[in-house]
């Protein structure tokens, strides 16, 4: 338990050591939940056909993209499903989301074929969105998929805008506490469009 735990990311020897003992301690039922929730991680899972955020196993649609509570018209475009779940959990964000499944690189050779940038350029084909927030990481990275995803909507009458400034330089969306990233959000700067 202590090995496999220490394969995690952030979690070294020491933590996963404390992590086991808690386990091994524990009155309640969070140990069978954990095996519940690993067992599902691997077949309960499968990607809207939509935007590419997590869903349902055996769902074509996340919970988002078939809410009739979310403004279909406004796109929030994230680099990866944990960016999602940021945004989601400062709960002032009504509009839809696409998740690219990560962002341009020239170093690691990951190009637009490699994300789905197509489908999001289908999407805005298909009609009805007015405006794209481009929500990816504020790195090198992250701005250069901005940009391309700007040029690349130039006269396509979509509203771009890009996050404000504010969010840690280099970090990930994901990290960002609530408070900066509802002020990013709500502060987000036109790109012209
Ligand atoms: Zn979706």
């Amino acid at each position: 338990m202590i090995n496999a735990l220490a394969r995690l990311p952030g979690i070294g020897p020491k933590s996963a050591s404390r992590l086991t003992f808690f386990l091994l301690n524990s009155t309640d039922d969070l140990p069978e939940d954990l095996v519940a929730a690993l067992t599902e991680l691997r077949s309960g899972i499968a990607y809207c056909q939509t935007c590419f955020n997590i869903t349902a196993a055996g769902r074509a649609e996340c919970e988002i993209c078939t809410s009739a509570d979310r403004d279909a018209q406004v796109v929030c475009v994230v680099e990866e499903p944990l960016d999602v779940i940021a945004i989601e959990r400062i709960g002032a964000y009504q509009g839809r989301y696409h998740v690219l499944r990560g962002a341009l690189s020239p170093i690691e050779g990951i190009g637009p074929e490699d994300l789905t940038i197509r489908e999001l350029l289908e999407r805005v084909r298909a009609g009805g969105i007015s405006e794209m927030i481009l929500a990816t990481n504020p790195s090198m990275e992250g701005d250069a998929t901005a940009m391309y995803l700007q040029r690349q909507m130039s006269n396509s009458g979509v509203k771009m805008t890009r996050l404000a400034r504010g969010l840690p330089v280099g970090g990930d969306l994901e990290y960002a506490d609530q408070g900066t990233l509802l002020r990013a959000l709500l502060g987000r700067q036109d790109m012209g469009g």
